[in-house]
């Protein structure tokens, strides 16, 4: 079968997938292969590739969850090397313009590392908390300094501009991977992996089983092409949103202001009317009217990081094609709707486009089969595990299902560190959005806070396991001291 990718689709697969087309099914929208395996490919090998690094840790991804591994990994001992296809750590939070974190609605739920990367902000000059919401507010560019300053002092080499193209293993353990830098390619050797791409690049590309979108229906979750707008009169925005209109969706005041309306939500939003208007003038379609939200950026005035526009979910977050149509078509929506509040919403007279994502917003791609895999009663039983590495409760937040659910307030669950771990790989650990969790229970774990928190103890729990000889597959978290762990189960 000819190979399209760097990691071959299997010929199962390949069967099922055009086995869907010939029934009439999109890929865009069709059923996609559940709990696959798919072999190594070697296509690259690893003779011949000149070797850039040999180190301990191997981390692949710099977002929350992967700059959170690499800091912890190289605090505790490990000579470690973070590999980023951009030129800013972050992920999501930085490249996707996705802001900010969210309340993990959890008492307590902060680890160390997540204080630590709050605290650093306020020796910015940001303060986070806006009193009211609980949520994080920051700065993008703050946090994307913080994320090098603190990597350059715990000694994480961080190699930008470098993407994860394969891996090379030697029976139930990777040896390498490979990736491609601005000069060509090159072996990265480790003893032990981390994938933090969000994707489950490494761990599918090593052969770990693995799923995609909601097993009800085919679909991710909606891709997002965030964006931010300045030139806003946020006082005159206030004015007219939370005084004349009498919203109380958002409870703080200026610098930190929120506007939002989500016509699938059973909550009706005061600028859902202003939306509908549009589509009724012909000016928006009813996908760009959908959903829209902007959040103010302290210490960027006159700037809203815009939560939007929701792309429909027959666009795929795993079909190359389809994520490239995506990109045009949320480009598109995207100019639509900054045009239709310059004209309609007051504070927007003068504003503009300042800045597009560098990277789509995938809520939801692929996810791995792992030792332990959680499901949605694990959030409504508020699961605790021996081996749990954070507590979260944010709501199950399923985008495009529509679904949407809460814990009792105080109410959260645990997360295992089986999780992160697989049966078919000893020396991979995979952290962030693509851990083992069903389509529901990831539309809960994923928010940046919990992703952190997870990378922090995949990162301690890594140099933990090559410093006494364990392999992080076999390595039992409620082992270790209590004084290492970043998190110690409530149960
Ligand atoms: C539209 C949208 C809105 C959201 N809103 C919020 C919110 O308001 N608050 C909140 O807390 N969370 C929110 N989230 C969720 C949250 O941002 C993500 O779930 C979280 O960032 C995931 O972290 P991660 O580390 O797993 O992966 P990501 O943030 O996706 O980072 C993955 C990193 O890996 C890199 N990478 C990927 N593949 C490769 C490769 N092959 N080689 C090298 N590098 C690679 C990427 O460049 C990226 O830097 C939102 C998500 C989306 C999409």
């Amino acid at each position: 079968m000819k190979q399209f990718f760097s990691i071959p689709i299997s010929r199962r697969d390949f069967v099922k997938i055009t086995g869907m087309a010939a029934a009439g099914m999109a890929i865009e929208g069709g059923q996609l292969p559940k709990a696959a395996a798919q072999k190594a490919s070697g296509l690259l090998g690893e003779e011949n590739m000149p070797v850039l690094y040999d180190v301990d840790v191997c981390v692949v991804g710099g977002g929350p969850s992967g700059a959170a591994a690499a800091i912890n990994a190289a605090r505790k001992g490990a000579k470690t090397v973070l590999v980023e296809r951009g030129v800013a750590l972050g992920g999501l939070a930085v490249l996707g313009c996705v802001y900010p974190f969210m309340d993990t609605h959890a008492p307590d739920s902060d680890t160390p590392y997540v204080s630590e990367v709050k605290e650093r902000l306020r020796q910015h000059g940001i303060e986070p908390y806006d009193g009211v919401t609980g949520q994080t507010w920051h700065n993008p560019e703050t946090l994307a300094l913080i994320y090098d300053e603190m990597c350059s002092e715990a000694g994480v080499e961080i190699l930008y501009q470098a993407v994860l193209a394969d891996t090379v293993k030697e029976g139930a353990k990777l040896k390498a991977v490979i990736v491609q830098t601005i000069a060509g390619l090159y072996a990265i050797k480790a003893r032990t992996f981390v994938d933090a791409t969000g994707d489950a690049y490494l761990a599918r590309s090593a052969g770990v089983a693995y799923e995609r979108g909601y097993e009800k229906t085919g679909h991710n979750q909606p891709l997002s092409f965030r964006f931010e707008m300045g030139g806003i009169d946020v006082e005159r925005l206030y004015q007219y949103v939370a005084v004349e209109l009498k919203e109380d969706w958002c409870k703080s005041k200026p610098p930190y202001f929120e506007i939002a309306e989500a016509m699938h939500r059973k909550q009706r939003y005061k600028l859902e009317e202003l939306m509908a208007q549009g589509v009724a003038s012909g000016e928006l379609t009813q996908e760009e009217a959908e959903y829209m939200q902007g959040y103010t950026i302290l210490g960027k005035n006159g700037v809203m990081s815009m939560n939007c526009p929701e792309i429909p979910v027959r666009f795929s977050a795993t079909d190359p094609v389809s994520y490239s149509k995506a990109v045009t078509y949320g480009r598109r929506m995207m100019h639509h709707i900054a045009a239709y509040l310059i004209r309609h919403l007051p504070g927007f007279e003068n504003a503009f486009i300042s800045r597009e994502a560098a990277m789509l917003g995938a809520r939801e791609s692929w996810r791995i089969r792992g030792k332990y895999y959680l499901v949605e009663d694990d959030y409504h039983n508020q699961s605790r595990f021996p081996d749990a590495v954070c507590r979260t409760a944010w709501f199950i937040d399923a985008h495009g299902e529509k679904i949407s659910e809460k814990l009792p307030a105080g109410g959260f669950y645990e997360i295992p560190y089986r999780s992160l771990v697989t049966d078919e790989i000893k020396n991979l650990i995979v952290v962030g959005r693509a851990i083992s969790a069903s389509f529901i229970l990831q539309a809960s774990m994923r928010i940046q806070a919990t992703c952190m928190s997870i990378g922090e103890a995949a990162g301690i729990a890594a140099a933990w396991g090559i410093a006494h000889k364990v392999d992080a597959n076999e390595l039992k978290w409620e082992n270790l001291p209590q004084k290492e762990r970043s998190y110690v189960s409530a149960g």
